[in-house]
């Protein structure tokens, strides 16, 4: 493995820069850093990592165009977006900013004494981190993290690494110690399985491919550490007959083709009601249609170029002898780009089944509440989903009976930093975000205090 990796322009397919590739000793010294600085971090009273994290997120909100713009370079997503995206890792700073004087224990009544329950930090925690969306989800593990006294190593991808290495530097502007939030770049196979199987590092937060997922928790569970996965997706978009069809075909091309399909929550299967399905695609035409694919740097701009050219290969290769419904458009040119599209299929077709991460969407029929559940879970994923009717009763039951972490009525959102995120099935194990994810990069100490005098 050569000492570099050049990173590509997705819309352009122009190379820009070279980045160093830590190697197994040099992730090993960062982890030894990180053991110290931590029991530092850790000693400092609540307020003191608080205010550090207030910084940091400050720090962050000062930087937003600087992050955003890197973001539309390195990874072609739309400057609004990105712009959205650095500002979230701000919002999430200073949220879990908001965690550490709240991190309290228990008292448990005992005879003879006091029970007491701590939040004990796990010391190092590793976090590897995907190509699609590389500063919001590398912050929902740092900050949680840093919030209940870890010191953090963070892996890129290997193809995004240019925010998550700024946002390392921003850090320490802030003033937070050097080394207690360190940024290591390099490939999985070299940083992320050192992260895995070093000793130090207690606990792993991964989000990725379900393949590397499943190798990333078999390596943890050698090391007996926890491990938070975060893996892939295959979400319904599910319409019922007595939905607002106007407004479901309307949201429906920005749930899947966002970030160019390259989301973990994509709704990439539109299930229709029967009745409606052919109303539903006559109004969902043109919603595709009008979708603006084009030059990142625009802020018009919807939806950029797919990440690299082997991706947009395996995502072209899923509309070979597929039924094409209707496409939208993309630009001429050299970089990654690919129009949106949208297939006519049947439940057992890979382009039902298998998640694509490209701008592919899979529209299926079905005929009642019961098929559409059915079909809704007819996945080895559970991540999202959304359901669309005006009929609550019915929305309850729906949403109560669709195995996803993650769900809508009437809307498509997935994603708010003070509510909990994550998969069922094989999209995932454990819950990032929400009020509750600082306490989950602790681990409870009990301790009891005698008071008999013996
Ligand atoms: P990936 O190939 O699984 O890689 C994810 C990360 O793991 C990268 O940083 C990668 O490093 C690293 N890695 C690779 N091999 C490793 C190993 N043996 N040990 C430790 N780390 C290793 O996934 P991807 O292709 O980047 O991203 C796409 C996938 O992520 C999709 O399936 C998507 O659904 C999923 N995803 C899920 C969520 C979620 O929150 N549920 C969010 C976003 C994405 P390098 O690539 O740098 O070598
Ligand atoms: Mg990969």
């Amino acid at each position: 493995m050569s000492a570099t990796f050049t990173l590509t322009d997705p819309s352009t397919g122009r190379g820009f820069r070279d980045m160093p590739r830590a190697t197994a000793s040099e992730v090993d010294a960062v982890i030894a850093r990180a053991v110290e600085v931590q029991r530092a971090w850790a000693g400092a009273a609540p307020l003191v990592r608080a205010d550090a994290l207030r910084r940091f997120a400050r720090v962050v909100e000062d930087h937003v165009e600087e992050l955003a713009q890197l973001e539309v370079l390195n990874s072609g997503h739309p400057i609004e977006s990105a712009r959205w995206e650095a500002s979230h890792v701000a919002q999430v700073l200073n949220f879990y900013a908001g965690a550490p004087e709240r991190l309290s224990g228990q008292q448990i009544p005992v005879a003879g004494g006091l029970d007491v329950t701590f939040h004990e930090p796990y010391g190092v925690v590793g976090i590897i981190v995907p190509w699609n969306f590389p500063m919001t989800i590398a912050s929902w593990g740092f900050a949680p993290a840093l919030a209940a006294g870890n010191a953090v190593v963070l892996k890129p991808a290997e193809l995004t690494p240019l925010t998550a290495v700024r946002i390392g530097e921003l850090a320490v502007e802030a003033g937070l110690p050097e080394g207690l939030f360190a940024v290591v770049t390099g490939s999985g196979s070299v940083v992320g399985q050192r992260f895995v199987e070093h000793p130090d590092v207690r606990k792993v937060v991964f989000t990725g491919s379900t393949e590397v997922g499943v190798e990333v928790a078999a390596g943890c569970a050698r090391g007996l550490k926890p491990v938070t996965l975060e893996l892939g997706g295959k979400s319904a978009n599910i319409v019922f007959d007595d939905a607002d069809l106007e407004k479901a075909a309307a949201a429906a091309p920005g749930a899947v083709f966002d970030n160019a399909g390259q989301d973990c929550c994509a709704r990439s299967r539109i299930l229709v009601q029967r009745s409606v399905y052919d109303r539903f695609l006559e109004l969902l035409e043109p919603a595709v249609r009008d979708w603006r694919v084009g030059e990142p740097t625009l802020e018009t701009t919807q939806m950029g170029p797919l990440i690299s050219a082997a991706h947009r290969d395996t995502v072209a290769g899923f509309l070979d002898g597929a039924d094409v419904a209707f496409r939208g458009t993309a630009p001429e040119g050299d970089g990654f780009w690919f129009a949106p599209a949208v297939v006519l299929a049947e439940p057992g077709d890979r382009i039902a089944q298998d998640e694509i991460f490209g701008p592919v969407v899979a529209v299926l029929p079905f005929d009642d509440e019961e098929d559409g559940i059915r079909l809704a879970n007819d996945t080895v994923y559970g991540l999202a989903g959304s359901i669309w009717t005006e009929n609550l009763g019915r929305a309850m039951r729906v949403s109560r009976a669709v195995k996803s972490g993650v769900l809508s009525v009437n809307s498509h959102s997935s994603v708010r930093y003070w509510t909990p995120f994550g998969g069922m099935k094989a999209s995932g194990l454990g819950r990032e975000l929400g009020p509750d994810a600082a306490e989950h990069f602790t681990e409870t100490k009990n301790v009891f205090f005698a008071t008999d005098a013996s």
